[in-house]
């Protein structure tokens, strides 16, 4: 996608202080001249900033403004330990909520309406990123924060709650209830914002029907403000995300480089207007792809197709980038294949071998015919020939932990 020149502009004023801003990028750009970034091909030579580099900024490395004018902080939890800390300007706040109330105005809600929060509050960015969206659109706002479903039902109930916003996992617990209660007509609910873990079709479907609800996927990171720098729309076909905050990228999660619209890999962000912790070229290690073209719904923000997966999931195979969407969408699209699965990757002869493992209930009779389709389905979908495998129910092994599905034994 082309950067447009008041992206430029705003990047290149950006980069002109930064380094003397900000100790981080002061370290980071050393050996890099920023006054020969003068356009788009200039700015993609420029080095990522990865979430490890964030943890080696505890306590307050990251601030790129004097303390007095830092309002507030938040923590993004990293698997490892040391958490991520993100200092806010008061500006910053404010660009945040502007960001989020686009959101809800995206989705169809106004001040008449009355928004339940069901995220976290605390250091974490969920529940007073939709709050302050909330109060800023002028909407009555239930800062309800996580559980309690009991509490959630009867307040959804005694105060007409139209909107819900949830994780996919909480509104899936809350419609399950309601369903079980019978109780969706007494219930004023219209719409959901639902953070955008990965979640499938069906479950969607699912909560939607069951709450009576139009279902949005917002997005955000909490080292990129937190939820509310993007949503999708009534069209349901991808995520606009607010490009006059936020410069986003394509890249090649493996070599680094832009790829072309339409072609899938880690999206990357640059803050526009950050003050407190502005961020240049972050990899947010998240697979998805632009979508070229204007939306029917004549929103000029750009798109993002729905978050398909995380980089470190991702494999290359015959030059073709694979990960494990893509495996459970085939499989799940096809008669015959249950849900469990595993991939293997070898190098034999000269040449990569993908073998799809997958369980199923049909006769060993069909085996054949089943292998085929699975392969065929592949092939039209993602574009590479693999070697579905059929193996009997119980035969892949099951583990309590979330672990890997893909086994690569090339290297
Ligand atoms: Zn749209």
């Amino acid at each position: 996608m082309m950067m447009n020149e008041y992206q430029l502009e705003t990047i290149k004023r950006r980069l002109s202080t930064i380094k003397k801003d900000s100790p981080f990028y002061g370290k980071k750009f050393a050996d890099v001249d920023l006054s020969e970034v003068v356009d788009q091909e200039g700015f993609e030579k420029l080095p990522f900033t990865d979430k490890a580099d964030l943890r080696d900024c505890y306590p307050l490395g990251l601030a790129a403004v004097p303390e007095k004018d830092i309002v507030r902080i938040h923590s993004s939890s990293g698997t490892t330990g040391t958490p991520v800390i993100i200092p806010y300007t008061q500006n910053d706040i404010d660009d945040w909520s502007i960001m989020f109330e686009r959101c809800y105005r995206m989705a169809g809600l106004t001040e008449y309406d009355r928004i339940q929060i069901t995220p976290g509050y605390g250091l974490w960015t969920a529940g007073i990123g939709f709050q302050s969206g909330s109060e800023r659109l002028g909407a009555m706002t239930l800062p309800m924060g996580p559980g309690n479903t009991e509490k959630q039902i009867q307040f959804m109930t005694d105060f007409h709650s139209t909107a819900l916003c949830a994780t996919s996992s909480y509104a899936l617990l809350l419609s399950e209830e309601i369903k079980k209660r019978g109780i969706k007509d007494k219930l004023a609910l219209r719409k959901g914002i639902i953070g955008s873990e990965r979640w499938g079709d069906k479950m969607r479907n699912r909560i939607a029907s069951d709450l009576g609800v139009k279902l949005y996927d917002i997005y955000g990171l909490t080292e990129i403000y937190g939820p509310g720098i993007g949503i999708s729309c009534d069209y349901a076909n991808g995520i606009h995300l607010w490009d006059d905050y936020i410069y986003f990228e394509i890249v090649d999660p493996k070599t680094g480089k832009n790829l072309p619209d339409g072609e899938v890999g880690e999206l990357v962000i640059t803050t526009l207007l950050k003050e407190g912790a502005p961020l240049i070229r972050y990899r947010t290690h998240d697979l998805t792809r632009i979508i070229p073209g204007n939306c029917p719904c004549g929103s000029r923000f750009p798109r993002i197709d729905i978050i398909t997966g995380r980089t470190d999931d991702m494999v290359k195979v015959k030059g073709v980038n694979m990960f494990p969407a893509q495996f459970e969408e085939v499989l799940s699209e096809t008669d015959g294949p249950e849900s469990e699965y595993q991939v293997m990757i070898d190098h034999l002869d000269g040449k990569d071998i993908l073998t799809l493992y997958f369980e199923t209930m049909v006769p060993d009779s069909e085996w054949e015919e089943l292998e085929k389709e699975v392969q065929e389905r592949f092939k039209a979908k993602v574009g590479a020939t693999i070697k579905p495998k059929a193996v009997n129910m119980g035969d892949l092994p099951r583990s309590e932990k979330k672990t890997s599905r893909i086994f690569d034994n090339r290297y």
